[in-house]
C-alpha cells in the first residue's frame, strides 16, 4: 500500500498558519513512508470560495518550501483537484444513499427546524435533527415532483456510541445521540464539506487523513459515510490546534494568522517551517533549529504530543534571528533582502505615491519607511489631536479593528466603506477620524492616503498595528471592553 495523505484547504481567506502546520505534518509522513502528499481545494462553499484566496494559499505554502505531488496546479492521476469541478459526481452519490435507505430528502426549512429543536429541548429530549424527520415516500415523490427546495441528509443512529480510531489518540467514543442528520447535499445541488471530503479522500486513494482537531465531531459522521458506501476508510490522526500564548486557540483577533504577514515581516520561511515543525514535535536530540529535510528524516508522527502548541511571535523571531545569523553568507543575506522587499514588484506599488513626495532619495526612509517596518515606534503623545480625547481616539481604533477583523475583501474601496461608515455612525468628521488610523498605521498623518497604505500593507498587518496603536495608548480594561463591544454592535445595527 502507498501512503497518501493530503491538504484539502478551503479558499476563504488568507493562507492560514494553521493550514500550512497540517500541510507540513502531512508531507513529512507520506515523504517518511515513501509515500505521495496532495493538495485539494475544497470550495464547495461557493459563496465564501475566491481564485485569489486560492492562489494566495498555493504560493505562501510553496513560500514555506512545502510540495504536493498532485494538485490543482500540477495535475495528477485524480484530477481535477479543485471540487467545484465535480460538481455533478457529487449529487449521484448522494442519491445512492437515499436508494439504500441511507439517506432521505428533507424539505424542512431553518426556522422550522429551529422550532424542533426547541419543542424537543423543552420536552427534555435530545434536541437534535434526527431520521424521524423524513417524510412517507410517497409525499417525498408528490414534493420532488412539484419542483419544492429540499436538501438530502444521511441518517444517523438515534443513540449508542460511535467508537472511532485515532492514530494519535486511541479510541474516542462520542454519542449518537449528540450527531446530527448532517445535510450531504444543500438546495443549490452543491455538496457539503462532509460528503465532498469522503468521496474525494476515496476517490484519491488517501490513506491516512491528517487534519486538525476541531474535525474530530465530523468523523463518526464520515466514518458512518465510509460505511454506507461500502468503503476502506482511512486511518485518521486529528492533530492538536495552534494556541494563542494565553492558550486560546490562535485565531486572527489576538495574532497575526496569515502567512502574509511573516512574509511581510521579513520572517525566513525556513524559519517559520522550522517553527511550525516543533508545534506538538520536536527532533529526536531536542535541537530547535532543523531544516525541512532534516525533519522529515526524524519524523515520527507517535511523537507528537496532544498538549495544544503554543505559536509563540517572540519565539519565532528569536528561531528567525539564529537562521540569519548561523545560516545566511552576506551574500545570501543581501539576495534575501532583495527578494523580501527591495524588489521591482514591490516597489513599483510604492513608487506613485513616494515619488511625489521626495525632493532627494535620502526622503525615502522618513516618508515611506513605515512600508518596511514591523510594528511603530509610536508614543501615546502621537495620538494627540485637536478635537478628539483619548477615549474617542481609543474607540475609532478599536471600531475600525473589529470592523475590518469582518472584511474579507481587502481592497481599497471595501476599507475606506467600512471607514466612512464607521465615522458617520460614530457622527465624527472623517478627517478627524482618520487621525488616529494615519497615525497607527504610517506613524504621522502627513502620509499618503492610509487606504492606500493599508491595501498595500495587506489585513494582517494593518490590523496588528491598530492593534499595537491600542496597546501604546493603553487600551481598554476588561469591563470597559464589556461596554465597548455593545456601542460597537448598537452602532454596526444601524
Ligand atoms: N476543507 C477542510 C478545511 O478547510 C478540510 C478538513 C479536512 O482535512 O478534512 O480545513
Amino acid at each position: 500500500m502507498t501512503v497518501r495523505t493530503r491538504i484539502a484547504p478551503s479558499p476563504t481567506g488568507d493562507p492560514h498558519l494553521g493550514t500550512a502546520y497540517i500541510a507540513l505534518f502531512n508531507q513529512c509522513f507520506a515523504r517518511q513512508h515513501g509515500g505521495q502528499f496532495i493538495l485539494r481545494i475544497e470550495d464547495t462553499d461557493q459563496q465564501r470560495s475566491t481564485a485569489s484566496s486560492e492562489r494566495d494559499i498555493l504560493s505562501a505554502l510553496r513560500w514555506l518550501g512545502l510540495e504536493w505531488q498532485e494538485g490543482p496546479d500540477v495535475g495528477g492521476p485524480y484530477a481535477p483537484y479543485r471540487q467545484s469541478e465535480r460538481k455533478d459526481e457529487y449529487r449521484a452519490f448522494a442519491e445512492q444513499l437515499v436508494a439504500q435507505g441511507d439517506a432521505f430528502y428533507c424539505f424542512r426549512l431553518p426556522e422550522e427546524l429551529e422550532r424542533i429543536r426547541e419543542e424537543r429541548r423543552a420536552a427534555g429530549l435530545v434536541p437534535g435533527i434526527k431520521g424521524d424527520l423524513a417524510l412517507p415516500d410517497a409525499e417525498v415523490q408528490r414534493r420532488l415532483a412539484a419542483g419544492e427546495p429540499c436538501v438530502i441528509r444521511m441518517k444517523v443512529p438515534d443513540e449508542g456510541v460511535c467508537v472511532v480510531e485515532d492514530m494519535l489518540r486511541g479510541t474516542i467514543e462520542i454519542d449518537w445521540s449528540q450527531v446530527d442528520c448532517q445535510i450531504l447535499l444543500k438546495s443549490d445541488g452543491m455538496p457539503t464539506y462532509h460528503l465532498a471530503n469522503v468521496v474525494d479522500d476515496h476517490r484519491m486513494a488517501i490513506t491516512h487523513v491528517i487534519r486538525g482537531e476541531e474535525w474530530i465531531n465530523s468523523a463518526p459522521k464520515h466514518q458512518l459515510l465510509y460505511r454506507y458506501f461500502g468503503w476502506q476508510q482511512p486511518v485518521f490522526c486529528h492533530m492538536p490546534l495552534l494556541r494563542n500564548p494565553d492558550k486560546s486557540k490562535l485565531s486572527k483577533r489576538k495574532n497575526p494568522t496569515s502567512i502574509n504577514f511573516y512574509e511581510r515581516m521579513g520572517f525566513l520561511p525556513e524559519a517559520v517551517t522550522n517553527y511550525l515543525g516543533r508545534m506538538g514535535w520536536s527532533m529526536p536530540e531536542e535541537q530547535e533549529k532543523f531544516s525541512l529535510a532534516e525533519m522529515e528524516a526524524a519524523f515520527d508522527i507517535q511523537r507528537v504530543s496532544l498538549g495544544g502548541p503554543i505559536f509563540d511571535v517572540e519565539k519565532l523571531r528569536w528561531l528567525n534571528g539564529l537562521w540569519i545569523r548561523e545560516e545566511l553568507s552576506d551574500g545570501q543575506f543581501m539576495d534575501r533582502v532583495q527578494q523580501w522587499w527591495l524588489n521591482r514588484e514591490q516597489l513599483a506599488a510604492v513608487v506613485p505615491h513616494v515619488k511625489s513626495r521626495v525632493d532627494v532619495f535620502s526622503d525615502i526612509v522618513p516618508r515611506a519607511g513605515f512600508m518596511l517596518s514591523g510594528m511603530l515606534p509610536l508614543s501615546p503623545e502621537d495620538f494627540s489631536h485637536k478635537t478628539l480625547d483619548q477615549e474617542q481616539v481609543l474607540r475609532v481604533l478599536q471600531f475600525s479593528l473589529w470592523r475590518l477583523e469582518a472584511q474579507r475583501d481587502w481592497s481599497k474601496d471595501n476599507i475606506f466603506a467600512d471607514i466612512k461608515g464607521l465615522a458617520k455612525a460614530m457622527d465624527l468628521k472623517l478627517g478627524d477620524f482618520m487621525h488616529p488610523i494615519f497615525v497607527a498605521i504610517a506613524g504621522t498623518p502627513n502620509s499618503w492616503s492610509v487606504m492606500d497604505s493599508m491595501a498595500l500593507l495587506g489585513p494582517d498587518m494593518s490590523r496588528a498595528r491598530l492593534r499595537h496603536g491600542l496597546e501604546v495608548l493603553g487600551g481598554f480594561s476588561k469591563k470597559q471592553t464589556k461596554k465597548v463591544e455593545k456601542e460597537f454592535a448598537a452602532l454596526t445595527a444601524q
